[in-house]
C-alpha cells in the first residue's frame, strides 16, 4: 500500500473511491470494495480533505487510521487531495487536482458521495466529482494533466440523509471484515462530549444500521446502497436471470 502525496502519481487501478474525509469511503462502500478486491479488482482511495476540522482526533490520528484502513482494504494506494476541510468547492484548482488523479488512476468504476447530505463538504464533493468526471474526459482540458479518461460507471453513495438506492450490493459475506476496517478509525469511534457524533450514534453503529436497512431492501442481512449516475450500459445479460443460488 502506497501513500501518494501527488495525486498525479497514483497508480492505475480498476476502481477509484473518492471521499470528502478519511472514513467516508469505508463507511459507505467498504463492503463493496472488499467484494471487488475478492474478485481481483485493484483499488485506489482518494480523500478530498484530511478532516482537520473534525471534533474528534488529530489530523495525525486520522492519517494513521486512514493508512491502516487502506491496508485492511488491500488498496494499491491512498492519496489526499489536501482541500480545506469544511471549505470544499468545485473551483478550478480543486477540479484540476481531481482530474489529475482520475487521469492517473484511469478507473473503470468510480465511487463518489451523493449530493444530498447534511455535511456541506459531501454536497460540494459530489459537485466537484461531477465536474472533474466530465472534464477528465475532454482532450483539450488541461492536457498537461494526462491523457483524457472518464470512468465508465459512477456510483453515488448516500451519507446521513436517506436516499433511494438504484443498486444494492450484498455485503453480508464481508460484513465482519467491513466492521474491522471501520474500526481502524478509533479516534472517530471514541465517545465525544462535543456533539460531533451525528444523530447521537457513533460511526460504526450508524454504518451497521444503514447497511441493515439497505440489505433489507434486497432481502439480505447487510447491503450497501448506491445511486447509479446516468444510464448503466449492460452488455452481458446472464446475471439478470441468475438466481443467487446459481452463484
Ligand atoms: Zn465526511
Amino acid at each position: 500500500m502506497n501513500t501518494v502525496t501527488d495525486p498525479g502519481d497514483l497508480p492505475r487501478c480498476d476502481v477509484l473511491a473518492v471521499g470528502p474525509h478519511p472514513d467516508d469511503i469505508e463507511i459507505a462502500c467498504g463492503g463493496s470494495l472488499l467484494r471487488l478486491r475478492q474478485q481481483g479488482a485493484s483499488l485506489c482511495l482518494l480523500d478530498l480533505t484530511r478532516g482537520e476540522m473534525g471534533s474528534s482526533g488529530t489530523v495525525e490520528d486520522r492519517d494513521r487510521e486512514a493508512l491502516a484502513a487502506a491496508t485492511a482494504l488491500q488498496a494499491a494506494a491512498r492519496a489526499n487531495l489536501g482541500l480545506p476541510d469544511t471549505r470544499v468547492t468545485d473551483d478550478d484548482d480543486s477540479t484540476a487536482r481531481l482530474v489529475a488523479a482520475m487521469r492517473a488512476v484511469r478507473p473503470k468504476l468510480l465511487f463518489a458521495p451523493h449530493e444530498r447530505d447534511v455535511h456541506p463538504d459531501h454536497t460540494a464533493g459530489a459537485h466537484l466529482v461531477t465536474r472533474a468526471h466530465f472534464l477528465a474526459g475532454l482532450r483539450n482540458y488541461h492536457p498537461e494533466l494526462g491523457e483524457p479518461h472518464r470512468a465508465r460507471v459512477l456510483l453515488r453513495y448516500p451519507g446521513n440523509h436517506p436516499v433511494e438506492p438504484t443498486l444494492v450490493v450484498d455485503i453480508s459475506s464481508v460484513a465482519d471484515q467491513k466492521e474491522a476496517v471501520v474500526r481502524c478509525y478509533q479516534s472517530q469511534l471514541a465517545p465525544s462530549d462535543t456533539g460531533h457524533l451525528v444523530q447521537g450514534l457513533d460511526l460504526l453503529e450508524r454504518a451497521i444500521i444503514r447497511q441493515r436497512a439497505m440489505g433489507a431492501l434486497v432481502a439480505t442481512a447487510a447491503g450497501e446502497g448506491f445511486v447509479v449516475d446516468g444510464p448503466l450500459a449492460v452488455d452481458e445479460l446472464g446475471w439478470l436471470v441468475e438466481t443467487p443460488t446459481d452463484r
